[in-house]
């Protein structure tokens, strides 16, 4: 079953009065399950797209289908409501809100749900990525990859059908960066989460099954292992 289709998707960034066409009739179908990496330069379109396929960022044409919805045909609360059901994101800059703690910050998605039991389950899920004992510290109180795995916990929060992961290890060092990798891997050993990975790094990559290279906005190669 596929759970992301890509059809013909473009976007064009207006700045001033030039415009900047950043993705240009991009097509591609990724399976429930799959594990893949997009890769490509800088300026090449990566974040655009995956901001795009999960629903973070809207203003393209063609279309985005995700989990069977879509996204070019909901407003933006009834995107906001498929992010939350379908959806977990990991950003390289973490983005965690400041003002709440380690736990809080695992806590939202859960409590957007009304689970009951969100303390319980951020508290198991922080325990998941090795910080329990770090539940009640500010985001400026962890280390780079303390935040991220704190990220990681929040965005394993909701089961997400597929996980988005933008350059998640690009601010870590080597050693921080396995970890970080075992843990978005192991989910998709574990429960199937389909995952779609950005990254410039091409070992990283490589560990996926199938990579999509990207440049100037359109797909260069779209490979399987
Ligand atoms: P990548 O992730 O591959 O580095 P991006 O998707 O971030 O590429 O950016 C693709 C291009 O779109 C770049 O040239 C970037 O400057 C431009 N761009 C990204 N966001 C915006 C924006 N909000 N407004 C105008 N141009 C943008």
């Amino acid at each position: 079953m596929s759970i992301l289709a890509i059809h013909n998707l473009s976007k064009t960034y207006q700045s001033g009065n030039r415009k900047l066409t950043v993705l240009e009739n991009v097509n591609f179908e990724i399976q429930a399950g799959e594990m893949i990496a997009i890769v490509g330069p800088s300026g090449s379109g990566k974040t655009t797209l995956l901001g795009l396929c999960a629903g973070l960022d809207s203003g393209s044409t063609g279309s985005v289908v995700l989990n069977g919805k879509a996204l070019e045909n909901l407003n933006e609360d009834q995107r906001a409501a498929v992010r939350n059901q379908d959806v977990g994101f990991i950003f390289q800059n973490f983005q965690l809100l400041p003002t709440l703690t380690a736990l809080e910050n695992v806590m939202v998605p859960l409590e957007l749900k009304k689970r009951k039991d969100a303390r319980q389950k951020a508290l198991e899920l922080l325990e998941k990525v090795g910080l329990k004992d770090r539940a009640t510290h500010y985001p400026t109180q962890l280390s780079g990859g303390e935040q991220q795995r704190v990220s990681i916990a929040r965005a394993f929060a909701n089961e997400p059908k597929i996980l988005f992961a933008d350059e998640p290890t690009g601010n870590l060092d080597t050693e921080t960066g396995e970890m970080i990798e075992k843990l978005i891997f192991d989910l998709n050993k574990e429960k199937g989460t389909t995952l779609v990975l950005v990254t410039h790094d091409l070992d990283l990559a490589a560990k996926t099954q199938r990579i999509i290279h990207i440049k100037g906005g359109k797909i260069q190669e779209d490979a399987h292992a």
